[in-house]
Order: C-alpha cells, then sequence, then structure tokens
C-alpha cells in the first residue's frame, strides 16, 4: 500500500510504473516542504526492494525496514533523517564521493540501493557535477532519488537525467479527512487544521503532534498584521531582522512571506465577498477592516511583490534590500481611521 496521499493521477502513474518494472534510475521529485516528497521516496524504495509479487505490500521485511529508516541499503543524505527540516546546509563533494565508491557494490540485504537525496538544491557545483556523471552511468541496482523544494534549483543537465514527480498541494478536504480517519481530532480542530495547511497534508500531521505550531503561527500572524499599520521605521526595522533570519535560515523566512501572502489572500477574499475561502476565520472581523481601507488592485499588486519578492530571495539579490523594497510596496494605512 502506497503511503502517499496526493492526487489521483500522479499516484496512479507513478504505481503503475513501478508495477509494470518501468521505472527509471534517477528520480526528481519536488514540491513545496511538507508535501510528502519524503514519503513518495521511501514508498519508491520500499516497493524497489518489496518482495510482494504484486502492488507495494508495506508489511514484508524488506517494507518494515524501509519504513522504519534501517534498511541498509536505503540511504538519506542531506538533511534529518526524517526530512522533515529543511536546514540549508551545503551537500558537498565528498558526500557524492562516498555514494560513487560504494554504490558499486551490490545491494546489501535487498534488490536496490535507494539513494535519496533531501534538499538537492542545496548540492554544490562540484557536487552536482559528480552527480551528473553517476547520473550518466548509473550503476546497476541503484535508484537515486532527488527531492527539491523548487525544480529550478537544480543543475539543469542533472534534471534532464531525472525523471522528474511534481507533488501539489491536495484539496484541504483531503486533509481534513485523512486527520478525522487517523488521528484522535475533533472535527473543529480537524477542520482548523485542514484549511491552515494548505493541502500540506505533512504540515497538518506536524501541527496535529506539536502545538507550538499553531502558537507560532499565530504569533507570525498578529505581527505581520500590526505591520499594516505599522510607520516606516517599525517596516525598516522588520526589514532587517528578517534580512538578518533569512542568512541563518531562509527556510524560516519563507514561511513568514508564505504566511503573509495568506492574511493577504484572506483580505482580498473578504474584499471578493467569498468568505467560504478564507483561512483564518478568526480573524475576518479585524482583516475585513483592512480589506475597508484597501481597493482590489492595492491589494493584488502586493501579494504580486510578496511572490517577487520570494524569486529575488532564490537568485540571491541582496536580501535586506529585498525586504527594505517590499516594506515600501505596502501602503500606509491609518489605524484610526478604523
Ligand atoms: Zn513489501
Amino acid at each position: 500500500m502506497w503511503k502517499i496521499i496526493t492526487h489521483d493521477q500522479t499516484k496512479n502513474l507513478i504505481v503503475k510504473s513501478f508495477s509494470n518494472d518501468t521505472f527509471f534510475h534517477a528520480y526528481i521529485i519536488s514540491g513545496n516542504r511538507h508535501i510528502g516528497k519524503m514519503t513518495l521516496a521511501l514508498d519508491i524504495a520500499a516497493s524497489l526492494n518489496c518482495l510482494s509479487n504484486s502492488e507495494l505490500c508495506g508489511s514484508c521485511k524488506q517494507c518494515v525496514r524501509v519504513f522504519n529508516n534501517n534498511h541498509s541499503d536505503i540511504k538519506i543524505i542531506g538533511d534529518d533523517k526524517e526530512g522533515l527540516d529543511y536546514n540549508n546546509k551545503t551537500i558537498s563533494i565528498e558526500v557524492i564521493r562516498k555514494i560513487q565508491s560504494e554504490s558499486n557494490l551490490k545491494p546489501f540485504e535487498g534488490k536496490y540501493r535507494v539513494y535519496i537525496i533531501n534538499g538537492a538544491e542545496n548540492l554544490s557545483i562540484e557536487a552536482s557535477n559528480a552527480l551528473l556523471k553517476l547520473l550518466e552511468e548509473p550503476p546497476q541496482q541503484v535508484v537515486f532519488i532527488l527531492l527539491t523544494i523548487d525544480n529550478e534549483l537544480i543543475l539543469p543537465t542533472v534534471l534532464s537525467r531525472c525523471k522528474q514527480i511534481v507533488l501539489r498541494p491536495i484539496q484541504n478536504n483531503l486533509v481534513e479527512e485523512y486527520l478525522l480517519n487517523n488521528y484522535d481530532i475533533s472535527a473543529d480542530q480537524a477542520s482548523g487544521l485542514s484549511r491552515a495547511s494548505k493541502g500540506l497534508l505533512g504540515w497538518a500531521i506536524r501541527a496535529y503532534y506539536d502545538s507550538n505550531i499553531i502558537i507560532e503561527r499565530d504569533q507570525i500572524l498578529d505581527k505581520l498584521q500590526k505591520l499594516i499599520f505599522a510607520d516606516d521605521i517599525d517596516r525598516f526595522e522588520y526589514a532587517k531582522e528578517l534580512s538578518n533570519r533569512f542568512v541563518k535560515n531562509k527556510n524560516d523566512v519563507y514561511s513568514d512571506l508564505e504566511l503573509w501572502v495568506e492574511l493577504w489572500r484572506d483580505i482580498l477574499y473578504i474584499k471578493l465577498n467569498v468568505p467560504e475561502l478564507i483561512v483564518n476565520t478568526s480573524r475576518k472581523k479585524s482583516l475585513y477592516k483592512v480589506s475597508q481601507l484597501m481597493s482590489n488592485y492595492s491589494i493584488v499588486n502586493l501579494l504580486r511583490k510578496i511572490e517577487e519578492t520570494e524569486s529575488n530571495l532564490k537568485i540571491n539579490i541582496n536580501p535586506r534590500l529585498i525586504f527594505e523594497s517590499l516594506m515600501l510596496d505596502i501602503p500606509i494605512l491609518q489605524s484610526d481611521h478604523i
């Protein structure tokens, strides 16, 4: 049984290719954080080694070892072994050299050695080129699975050697249904988590186990909401804080920006009178006030600017400049008008 929960079309194609033994030597799975890239990679690794004659069984000795993270032929490279948090650490050429030397050995206990490279966008140029050589002449009984948040951050030559699988967020109601069926959760909590997950099941599961995720999320949203009515001094102070944090942990800042987009989308949905699409229903009243002070055009424009900010950060423009320019794009609103 494949554990990945994704769109039927994507899942059927993958399952079919593995049940027909028409798989590739290298895959690249892309998609947002917490979308299920590692889950799918482990499904593939288990499917390649599963002892069942039909579909991935999930219960044979091979499957169990893969899913318990103790199969000696399955190696996870890059980030923490659960693959939940990206820490932006560069993957060096030494790591790939090590793979190079051991990948010529026969699998130790299974049918295939599988190398899962988590955060493949963190491969150094030298490491990418060394990996490319491996992908050009793949060793027997070895499958590479690269995981990345964005294919555009991968060397095009490496990308062209991999079968690409793109994971997209699933519908919120599928997240809700999964939570209700698999966890001891109230209908209200499941509905709240699924809306906040934006179709990322992995995020919803993490937030179910760790209530701090929701608390921190609320704190960031509070701060962003305050910023709407802040003056230039406070906004520039925040730009400085963001750029300092960006140097230490890029993904932390990307998460802030995602929440920002979420908040402004909610404001737009209120403006367009489609309240059923609002994620932060508990903030509806205060967001309504903001929506009254802005035109549709200025909200859409700001959303575009936030997206532009994300793209500019990815191409390494000075982060401080980028954030300051974003601050200048937020219209100044007077809170005493509300
Ligand atoms: Zn099995």
